[in-house]
């Protein structure tokens, strides 16, 4: 922990959280929010300068650290030209891998804290209002939860995160690096926080994890159980309607948690399970240490006990050495799967990575080809999944308002975005007719409310 002496600033009173990247970020991003309001400092207004801004990074791709830079950049002038100056924040990945540089290069930052350090961000408010800047980029394993302030009012659909690091080393990744290794927060903890959330509005909770089907623990009978065991016993929340996960990996699937799909009526039938190439020797190379077939056997089980179930997944094109016959398989395995949504990225050296230093480095034009033949088919196979869902009446969980007078926005079963109108309130869970179909999203009819 480094201390440097700056200018006293006063207490901030008021503050905002800009998350980037994962799901997971967004979840930190509101229990430091949660951490700050405890401390008496409430949310800036919408359209209002904050006293304090959280940067809460994300380093996984290219450019990260330069976003941060011109991000605090813009802060410090929008600051100068109101006659302020804001407390500035870094937290996340970027804070973790490249704290200490933030904190030579960039003065008017008050404090760095890592992702597994947030827990002291409260101290370090005090601490930069004192004059006093500050890092903390400790990894203490699991000390953060028990330290954070209990979950306050939340919407309809809600975050847990239950698992935490990755111990895959897969070679175009940082993860490993900036959230350390995998840890599974305790289940009575987490049902707990499940407990809390639901009490405070959340009907459907996603479980969240760098590898979320690694997590396990033990029971309160003391039996050892994995992510399955852990879905059922929330599952028994009378009031908690729906449950996810994200996000998985392939070698971490257990019998346990396929069979939860065909068992638990709550467990929504949507899986994201990112497979990057669909090429053997880029997924060695990758050191995914699973196989293009191994990953469709795998599927093939979901589907045998859930057949409507959502396939979702993550990609990488333009992988070291990648070759255009390497690229084409992956849009093989695009078009047997037929996912129903899809992430896809251009492949980001990423500084300290094994992936970063290997011969066969693709030119960017080539990268840019084939993100745009594999967008297009992934597009191609989401339409055609949201196409075959009209005419199905399903349950919509209500998430927010849309643009229009009376429109609502909730997801289906399958997380597909559904538009409808109606005399409801966010949070109903309504049954909806979909009667048309777009590439992002559903028009729907209101068929009725379904009893709390
Ligand atoms: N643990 C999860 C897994 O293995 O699927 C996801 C973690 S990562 C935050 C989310 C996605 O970012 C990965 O699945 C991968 O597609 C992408 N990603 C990670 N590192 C990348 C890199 N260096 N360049 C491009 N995409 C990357
Ligand atoms: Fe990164 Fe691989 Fe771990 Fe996912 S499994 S977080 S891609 S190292």
């Amino acid at each position: 922990m480094g201390r440097l002496l700056m200018k006293p600033t006063t207490t901030p009173k008021t503050y905002r959280v800009k998350s980037f990247g994962c799901q997971m970020n967004v979840y930190d991003g509101e229990r430091m929010g949660e951490l700050l309001e405890a401390q008496g400092i409430t949310p800036a207004p919408e359209g209002e300068d904050a006293d304090l801004v959280v940067l809460n990074t994300c380093h996984i791709r290219e450019k990260a650290t330069e976003k941060v830079y011109s991000d605090i950049g813009r802060l410090v002038k929008s600051g100068e030209e109101a006659g302020k100056k804001p407390m500035i924040a870094v937290a996340g990945c970027v804070a973790q891998a490249e704290g200490e540089e933030i904190m030579a290069r960039a003065p008017a930052v008050g404090m760095v804290v890592g992702p597994q350090a947030y827990h002291r961000l409260g101290d370090m408010v005090k601490d930069a209002a004192a004059g006093r800047r500050g890092t903390d980029t400790d990894m203490p394993e699991d000390a953060k939860f028990a330290a954070l302030p209990a979950r306050r009012k939340v919407a309809a659909t809600a975050f847990l995160t239950v698992q935490e690091g990755c111990d895959k080393f897969c070679t175009y990744c940082v993860v490993p690096y900036t959230r350390g290794a995998e840890i599974s927060r305790p289940y009575s903890d987490l049902l707990r926080e499940a407990e809390k959330l639901v009490e405070a509005g959340a009907r459907e909770l996603t479980l969240l994890g760098q590898n979320v089907n690694a997590w396990s623990g033990e029971n309160d009978k003391g039996r050892a159980i994995g992510l399955d065991g852990l879905i059922r016993a929330l599952a028994a929340l009378p009031d908690l309607h729906r449950i996810r996960y994200t996000t998985s990996h392939p070698n971490d699937m257990t019998e346990g948690l396929i069979a939860a799909h065909g068992e638990v009526e709550k467990l929504m039938p949507y899986l994201h399970l990112p497979v990057q190439s669909g090429s053997d020797r880029v997924l060695k190379a990758m050191n995914r240490s699973h196989t293009a077939e191994s990953y469709l056997k795998l599927l093939d089980r979901f589907r045998a006990v859930r057949p409507d179930i959502a396939l979702s997944g993550d990609f990488i094109v333009g992988f070291p050495g990648e070759t255009e016959a390497e690229f084409e398989e992956t849009l093989a395995l695009v078009d047997e799967v037929k996912y129903a949504a899809a992430f896809s990225f251009k492949y980001s050296p990423r500084p300290g990575t094994p992936a970063a230093s290997m011969d066969g480095q693709i030119a960017p034009q080539v990268m840019d080809e084939r993100l745009q033949r594999l967008q297009a088919a992934l597009n191609r196979h989401q339409l055609a999944f949201n196409e075959a869902s009209v005419g199905k009446t399903c349950t919509v969980l209500i998430e927010r308002k849309g643009k229009h007078p009376g429109q609502w926005l909730g997801k289906s079963p399958w997380l597909q975005s559904v538009f409808f109108e109606g005399d409801c309130a966010m949070g109903d869970l309504v049954e909806v007719e979909l009667v048309q179909a777009g590439p992002n999203s559903l028009a729907g009819q209101l068929v009725t409310k379904v009893p709390a």
